[in-house]
């Protein structure tokens, strides 16, 4: 059979989740949290349910998510985006990121990726008969521990062919936030070139140390050119609940929709109906980054007592570690050895990268996902101090 992603495979998510449940590993790989979503939250779905939203949502998504969403972005950013037009609830921030992609992205287009960049925008850039370029972060050095994302590379790889740059801050994987200085840079290549920023923002409600999320909506002149994608699965605990958003200037949007009613037509009316409620509550964003910081804090202390070596991280939830003080040849091989012989799972960063069996001069991080109680944190850090 004639495949249209002929090299792409399993995820590395579902892969290492795989193997973690074969070898009953702590599973730090794939990113989802072993508690569950706030209780009232819960409620507001099951009496959504109990009160007969259970048929068919608007296309767009019901109207009062979509005001809510207006709104939370609104207090957030400053821009108001028009919930009749410029606002689609989606089947997570998968169905978003491709629905955009597919709508966006012509045949022998170039879309511009930061690697590491997340598994989904190469296929999908592929599948739109475009093809990714890849402009590789800045790897950590001793005199500046972390990833940095170089505008100039950036920019240097913008061609004639160029109708989209996707960027996904908070970072999956390095945890790298958005800096004023970032906004600067991004608008001067948007006033420079006429392309599209696909802004991935699942991670918005994760950033650490009292920054505040930056979106490229909080700039009009990116605002018009930004699709801003995001995920409630993240910011409430629910990922398999597979609801998130996008938002974008409305004949953007009005080109999205025409991919989103023929791929889900609509998503989940009671999952839309709780979530607009619990959205009411003024807590009901508050809080998330104190709590992960917490995580982060603790995840990172415990290591300081196994060979891994953790990064710095400023949003998500997750940390990166340098293995290198541990003999492996590929980072995968190794993320397979911890979860067969230690019994903790980890998401090798390579996989994030366009060729994963190329070892580059970074190819010795592994990622882990702290999105975990506190028990399971200590678990898996008791099994890692075992690591010689
Ligand atoms: N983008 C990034 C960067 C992610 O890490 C994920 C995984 N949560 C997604 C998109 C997909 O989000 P969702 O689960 O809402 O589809
Ligand atoms: N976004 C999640 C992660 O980075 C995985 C989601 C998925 O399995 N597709 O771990």
């Amino acid at each position: 059979l004639p495949s249209k992603l002929p090299d792409v495979g399993g995820t590395i998510f579902a892969e290492m989740s795989a193997l973690a449940q074969e070898f009953q590993a702590i599973n730090l790989g794939q990113g989802f949290p072993d508690y569950s979503p706030p209780d009232p939250l819960i409620r507001a779905v099951a009496d959504a349910m109990a009160q007969g939203h259970n048929q068919y949502a608007p296309m767009p998504g019901l109207l009062q998510l979509r005001q809510a969403i207006a709104s939370k972005i609104e207090t957030q950013h400053g821009h108001a985006y028009a919930p009749e037009s410029e606002i689609t609830v989606t089947a997570g921030a998968t169905e978003a990121l491709m629905s955009s992609l597919l709508a966006l992205v012509h045949p022998g287009d170039e879309v511009v990726l930061i690697d590491p960049s997340y598994d989904l925008y190469a296929p999908a850039i592929r599948l739109a008969g475009a093809s990714a370029v890849r402009v590789p972060m800045r790897p950590p050095e001793t005199n500046d521990p972390s990833f940095r994302v170089d505008w100039n590379r950036v920019e240097a790889a913008i061609t004639k062919k160029t109708r989209m740059l996707v960027l996904n801050f908070p970072h999956n994987p390095t945890g790298l936030t958005l800096k004023p200085e970032d906004l600067d840079a991004l608008e001067f290549l948007v006033g420079k070139h006429p392309i599209l920023l696909l802004s991935d923002e699942a991670y918005e409600h994760i950033v650490f140390d009292g920054q505040t999320h930056l979106s490229p909506a909080t700039r009009p002149l990116l605002a018009a050119h930004t699709v801003m994608v995001s995920s409630f699965g993240k910011t409430f605990h629910a990922t398999g609940w597979k609801t998130g958003y996008c938002c974008a200037p409305r004949a953007v949007m009005r080109e999205i929709q025409k991919i989103h009613q023929f791929t889900v037509f609509s998503v989940s009316t009671p999952m839309q109906a709780g979530i607009a409620q619990y959205l009411r509550q003024s807590d009901a964003l508050s809080g998330l980054s104190g709590f992960y910081q917490k995580k982060r804090d603790r995840l990172t202390a415990g290591l300081k007592e196994t060979p891994l070596r953790p990064l710095h991280t400023e949003g998500t939830f997750f940390l990166l570690v340098d293995a290198s003080a541990i003999g492996f040849s590929l980072e995968k091989t190794l993320a397979i050895r911890l979860t067969r012989d230690i019994g903790v799972a980890s998401i090798p960063v390579s996989a994030f990268y366009a060729d994963p069996d190329v070892p580059a001069a970074n190819h010795h991080l592994l990622r882990l996902c702290f999105a975990k109680l506190d028990t399971t944190l200590d678990a898996a850090l008791e099994r890692l101090s075992g690591l010689k």
